[in-house]
């Protein structure tokens, strides 16, 4: 039978939180009396959590695992999750329980409305370091500024995707993705619905600083160009700066006056102009790494072992 619903969680070392997701996920989906399932991907775990995932489909037809072969990333994890998934409606919620399953029934509720994307805000988030909030709601402000994408400010992946919204994300197959810029890219009817971040269950964050910066740069670079504008603006300026500084100069020499004579001057703008061009070097090459990655073509993800059925729709 077609599930009416799909439960996505990706999973990466959360071995101490998978059974109370089950038993959550389980008792808020039964009570909506419809069939559901929950597809786990394994984001090559080595903590036990694959031995883990395959008992719990071995027992529970509903729970389709999805294994990988090596971590290849959360967004990936996502998208392959979405894949798999059979469900009219999709929602995405995170293996350490830190997205309360029973908001789910919140996104149902919007989706039987008519919504199809329904995204959760977080409007409060506990358990979390300062840096992480602080640094997550400049972020989201940034996003929001120099996208042209509407990308909605404190949310995150948990949110309700109708099947039609599913497909367009998986026809889109970019390497550096940014799942929630990319469902608001594809447009259809959307709303928020505002809730309370838990803390996590259980073990430590699977995102560490290096990773969140890579998923900010997937962001910006995947949604923006203001960046590469930046290095035209930044050369419109030394050049502006320049022209001045040639013209006072001149009149200095003109006026007898033995200011900006000698080297220092020359060398801290020859080092300005370094710098500024080495930034914008950098800035290109993140973009280029990207249409080389893009170009490259392999698969966004290998997987090692699949649901019994194989069923990838
Ligand atoms: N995750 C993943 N692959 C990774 C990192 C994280 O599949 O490389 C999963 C992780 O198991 C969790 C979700 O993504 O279910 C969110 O990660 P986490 O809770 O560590 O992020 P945080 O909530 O601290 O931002
Ligand atoms: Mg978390």
């Amino acid at each position: 039978m077609q599930p009416v619903y799909t439960i996505i969680a990706p999973v990466y070392n959360e071995t101490e939180s998978l059974d109370e997701l089950y038993r959550q996920i389980c008792k808020v989906m039964d009570s909506s009396g419809e069939a559901w399932e929950l597809v786990l991907v394994d984001d090559g775990s080595s903590d036990g959590s694959t031995d883990k995932i395959r008992q719990m489909a071995a027992t529970d037809e509903r729970v389709r695992p999805v294994i990988f072969a090596r971590n290849f990333g959360h967004q990936i994890a996502v998208t392959a999750g979405m894949d798999y998934s059979r469900g009219q409606a999709v929602v995405v919620v995170d293996a350490d329980l830190q997205d309360p399953p029973e908001v789910i029934l919140q996104l149902i509720e919007k989706w039987r409305e008519g919504y199809q994307v329904v995204y959760a805000v977080r409007a409060e988030r506990e358990g979390e370091t300062w840096f992480k909030k602080t640094s997550a709601s400049l972020f989201y402000r940034l996003i929001f500024r120099i996208t042209d994408v509407n990308i909605p400010l404190d949310t995150g992946d948990f949110r309700l995707l109708d099947r039609q919204v599913v497909d367009v994300m998986g026809q889109m197959r970019e390497r550096h993705r940014f799942l929630r810029g990319m469902s608001s890219w594809a447009g259809f009817r959307q709303i928020g619905v505002p809730y309370k971040r838990a803390p996590r269950y259980a073990g430590t964050t699977k995102y560490p600083l290096r990773k969140m910066l890579v998923l900010a740069l997937n962001a910006i670079t995947g949604f923006s160009y203001v960046p590469l504008q930046i290095a035209t603006y930044m050369g419109f300026i030394s050049a502006a700066i320049s022209i001045l500084s040639i013209i006072v100069v001149i009149i200095m020499r003109l006026s007898g006056s033995q200011a900006f004579y000698g080297q220092a001057t020359t060398l801290s703008a020859v080092l300005f102009l370094g710098g500024v061009q080495l930034i914008s070097l950098g800035i290109l090459g993140e973009y280029i790494g990207r249409i080389y990655d893009e170009v490259k073509g392999r698969p966004l993800y290998i997987v090692s072992e699949g649901p019994s059925d194989q069923s990838n729709s």
